[in-house]
């Protein structure tokens, strides 16, 4: 080729009669690639399983990444005395976003919040997932789910480069909507009284940071006047990342349904809601936003949809009385938080320690089945129990707890697993009682 010139050579190609697809064979298939779904997929590899980690975004990290959420809730004890609850990658991922920087301790008068950078957590993800080995396939949609002898056989996957297989010894329902149980006709659960609301994380820069407003004055604005500017919700939060001239808002609540139709709706009303919530911060604290706009838009952040029957259901007196259980496998302490109303959340907090809540391994398995484990948002709790034990800190833990259970379970049953040997494989999520610095007041 001459220095001038360019490619211009094609071929012609047309879709073979018999359309390819691909099989894949794991020991262990985890379904949904969020922050429960990477602890389980990083766990189970490093255990020696063959592991393969399902999702239908084209990135990892689920929503911790691509909602933007910002915030690890749940990862220590409340009160003066705040350990750490949760290990495993929750320990290596406060190490290494701590050391670049990229984490910001918020100390709160009961509890501790860490606030991350939601690219470095994005690369983190991916180098981990790398380094375990763990086979992914992405851009992917679960759509059927063959289910025998109360065991997952196989998934049905659509990606946009063609159909694959996959077939597990054991399966990890980290999907957020239970789509595995669905898929397989197991019995699910829905909130019976009307949604849980969504919202849509956005990222503003060129804050002001020296002039924010404090959490109560602008609680106290937002419940004046919010609605003079159209704001659905009236106790919107302002998450400000010390150190950067950031703040994440999470100021909307939009219905998340499980339906195409309607779900393709809500990230253009979660972003008109978006709209109107910063027109607020502009007029009503014009010295800390009037320079501020919009750096990005997570995708709409979904939080209690549809979630496992399981073979026992948390209710919300365990949680408020830190109920423990032979077959605990998580623990936390973070407060009911529940968004069943479009203009203000419920919080009951257990803010002054002490106090600890269990998540038990039988939340986790339907009494029906024998190879799958749900993990993360679509454990079986009820509305309020749920609103606990779904934040970060916690779906770490229950997806490490997945992860062991299958690989003890092998090709058996994950209801006859020998529970001393799992309590014993968790004991740093149950028992450990670290400190780091920048958590405690
Ligand atoms: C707006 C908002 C703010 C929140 N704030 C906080 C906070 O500050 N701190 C905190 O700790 N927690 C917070 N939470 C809760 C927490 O973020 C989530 O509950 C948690 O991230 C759930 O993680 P997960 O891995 O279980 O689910 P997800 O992150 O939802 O991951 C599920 C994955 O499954 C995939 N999937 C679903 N269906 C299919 C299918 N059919 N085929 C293939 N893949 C599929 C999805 O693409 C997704 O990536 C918040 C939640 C929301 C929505």
């Amino acid at each position: 080729m001459s220095d001038t010139a360019v490619t211009t050579a094609t071929k012609i190609v047309r879709r073979p009669a018999a359309a390819k697809s691909w099989d894949v064979e794991a020991d262990i298939c985890v379904a949904g690639a969020g922050i429960t779904g990477i602890s389980a997929a990083i766990e189970a590899a490093r255990l020696g399983r063959r592991v393969v980690l399902v999702d239908s975004l084209p990135a990892l990290g689920g929503q911790a990444v691509n909602s933007i959420i910002g915030t690890f809730c749940g990862m220590f004890h409340n009160g003066p005395d705040r350990y750490q609850f949760t290990y495993g990658i929750a320990d290596e991922i406060l190490t290494d976003l701590g050391a670049s920087g990229d984490l910001y301790y918020r100390i709160g008068p009961g509890w501790t919040t860490v606030f991350y950078d939601e690219v470095a957590l994005g690369r983190w993800i991916e180098e981990a997932v790398k380094k375990a080995g763990i086979e992914m396939v992405l851009g992917a949609n679960i759509r059927a789910a063959s289910f025998e002898n109360r065991r997952i056989q196989e998934l049905d996957i659509s990606t946009r480069y063609g159909d694959v297989r996959v077939h597990a010894d054991g399966f990890v329902d980290a999907s957020g909507d239970a789509v595995l149980a669905w898929l397989a006709g197991l019995e699910c659960r829905e909130p019976a009284d009307g949604p849980i609301y969504g919202t849509q994380m956005v990222v503003l820069e060129n804050v002001h940071m020296d002039k924010q407003p404090s959490r109560e004055e602008l609680a106290a604005r937002m419940e004046e006047k919010a609605r003079e500017y159209g704001v659905v919700r009236e106790d919107g939060l302002a998450f400000f990342f010390e150190g950067k001239d950031t703040v994440a808002l999470n100021m909307t609540h939009m219905e998340t349904p499980l339906e195409p139709l309607a779900a393709s709706k809500m990230g253009l009303e979660g972003r008109a809601q978006t709209r109107n919530a910063i027109d607020f911060l502009k007029s009503e604290f014009p010295d800390c936003f009037r320079d501020a706009s919009v750096r990005a838009y997570g995708f709409p952040g979904i939080r209690q949809t549809r979630w496992i029957k399981g073979a026992y259901q948390l209710n919300v007196e365990d949680v408020r009385s830190g109920k423990e259980f032979d077959d605990a496998v998580a623990r936390t302490a973070w407060g009911l938080e529940i968004h069943d109303d479009k203009h203000k959340l419920y919080w009951e907090g257990f803010d002054k320690g002490p106090h600890v809540h269990q998540v038990p391994l039988s939340t986790m398995i339907s009494a029906d089945a024998d190879n799958l484990v749900a993990a993360g948002r679509c454990i079986d709790g009820d509305v309020a129990a749920l609103s606990s034990v779904r934040v970060m800190g916690p779906c770490m833990a229950m997806g490490a707890a997945a992860a062991h259970s299958l690989d003890l379970a092998g090709s058996g049953s994950v209801h006859q697993i020998d529970m001393a040997a799992l309590k014993d494989r968790l004991k740093d999520n149950l028992e450990r009682r670290d400190y780091r610095d920048e958590a405690c007041p």
